[in-house]
């Protein structure tokens, strides 16, 4: 059986065989992309190269890219512990063609990797098309020996990738694994295709069209190839799992919680371990990357992944911080991929100790008064926003921590109201603000930090520049 490490270098290993350059991950903060909240997909630093604006000395190039979907248009947070398939923080695995191969090629490369070199069954395969797209279609016919229904054609934007409102775009051709039916979901395109039976293993994207400002799509005279495969989904088909949570690199992580709790990984709490490592990964690799914990942007997208993380640490019984000492065992995983967490071990460990330190002096007794006022809520109930507001603004909890701790009761909370408290609140804190007596500095000053979302980050939420595969 390989191991996430093996696996991540066989991809790496084939394509560069088959003459792509292998190009370092890039940081978690995407360099000249303030649009842009966190890199969420391998083509992210290739932007530029694929519209054209930027020349590098190779056509092809292969990655294995550090992703973060916690906030903006890709937003996996609320499904991790809860889902089999979706991480905060996880690897994207890539080949890509700058003008050089096309559709038939990604095709056959995908294909005999995971035929071949995985030796994936090829009756657990199947793929989507977008519906107007014959030619894939027929290559994957052709090159796969795929019967007919085998191939759904999906007539969605998840079919479509654009970069933006303009410039280059194109269909993509999604391949999934059946698990098996003893695992609810239905394959894509039905109604229930959101179980986890059928997973998306990889999208190739097939970047054949420029979208012009007046809605004509021009053909690229060049067009190019973007896959993402993650890594932890391709591990879970290789070591025999339907589970991310089940392979060897985050058993690693769940282990030592269980190590440190005295709580099995694989009891009734199995949500909160999952939840600890999947956040104990998300955050080492933001900080490594420069994010410090913040009550604004970046910073405090980090440090709601950590916030939730040690409510969870609470639930499992953990009397002092946790997160801290589960840093080594993650260096110890991934610091051979990654030295950047070796270089930052300690930064992270303190930040972790310091973070989780301060906010246990408030967590409990919110907890409390979380439980006070939430009693005799049911299913379907509304939390009050108003309460919700005060545990933010005077416990330091995050809304989707509040929002998560209610919702194993199926009790949501009152969003409309919370934000109406948050709003009440800025209009007092600008009233009572004496500033620097230049009018037009303090209306930028107020303006740049609401952009800037001084709360819940709403700021880099732009969909036209947001990278996806
Ligand atoms: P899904 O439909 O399962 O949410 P997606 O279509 O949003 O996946 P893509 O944007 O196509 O995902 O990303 C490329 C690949 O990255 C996916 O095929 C999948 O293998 C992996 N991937 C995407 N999101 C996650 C995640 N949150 N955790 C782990 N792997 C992911
Ligand atoms: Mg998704
Ligand atoms: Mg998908
Ligand atoms: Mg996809």
């Amino acid at each position: 059986m390989s191991g996430v490490n093996e696996i991540r270098s066989t991809f790496l290993d084939y394509f560069a065989r088959n003459g792509h350059q292998v190009v370092d991950s890039s940081p978690l903060v995407p360099r000249n992309d303030p649009t842009l909240m966190f890199t969420n997909a391998g083509m992210v630093q290739f932007k530029n190269v694929f519209t054209g604006i930027e020349k590098r000395p190779y056509s092809r190039a292969v990655t294995s890219q550090k992703c973060v979907r916690a906030g903006g248009k890709h937003n996996d947070l609320d499904n991790v512990g809860y889902t089999a398939r979706h991480h905060t923080f996880f690897e994207m695995l890539g080949n890509f063609s700058f003008g050089d191969y096309f559709k038939e090629d990604a095709i056959a490369f995908a294909w005999n990797l995971i035929t071949r070199e995985f030796e994936l069954p090829v009756e657990k395969l199947l793929v989507t098309v977008y519906h107007e797209d014959d030619e894939a279609f027929d290559l994957w016919k052709r090159i796969a020996g795929l019967h007919d229904s085998r191939i759904i054609r999906i007539a969605t934007s998840d079919n479509f990738w654009q970069m933006g409102d303009t410039g280059p775009c194109g269909p993509c051709s999604e391949i999934f694994y059946d698990h098996g039916a003893h695992i609810a979901g239905g394959p894509p395109g039905s109604p229930d295709a959101d179980g986890d039976r059928f997973i998306e293993i990889w999208n190739l994207v097939f970047m054949q069209f420029e979208q012009m400002p007046g809605g004509e799509r021009l053909r690229l005279p060049r067009p190019s190839i973007d896959t993402g495969m993650g890594l932890e989904r391709i591990s879970a088909v290789l070591q025999g799992t339907h589970d991310n949570y089940e392979i060897d690199l985050m058993r690693a992580l769940t282990g030592a919680v269980e190590e440190l709790t005295d709580v099995p990984a694989d009891g009734s709490q199995k949500a909160s371990h999952r939840i600890i490592a999947d956040h104990l990964r998300a955050a080492t690799f933001l900080v490594a990357d420069g994010v410090l914990p913040s009550n604004e942007g970046r910073g405090y997208v980090l440090r709601r992944i950590m916030r939730r993380a040690m409510r969870h640490a609470q639930l499992l019984g953990a009397r002092d911080p946790l997160m801290y000492r589960l840093v080594p065992v993650l260096v110890r995983e991934m610091g051979r991929a990654y030295p950047e967490i070796v270089r930052a071990e300690q930064l992270v460990s303190e930040t972790l100790r310091l973070e989780e330190t301060r906010f246990r002096k408030t967590l409990e007794r919110g907890l409390a008064i979380l439980e006070t006022e939430s009693e005799g809520l049911g299913a379907g109930a509304k939390f009050s926003g108003e309460t919700a507001f005060k545990l933010y603004d005077t416990f330091g909890f995050p809304l989707d921590l509040t929002e998560d701790a209610l919702r194993a009761r199926g009790v949501g909370v009152d969003v409309d109201a919370f934000n109406v408290a948050m709003e009440r609140q800025r209009a007092e804190a600008r009233a009572s603000w004496s500033g620097s007596g230049e009018a037009a500095t303090d209306a930028v000053w107020f303006s740049v930090r609401e952009d800037a979302g001084a709360s819940e980050f709403l700021g880099y939420d732009t969909e036209a520049a947001e990278g996806t595969v």
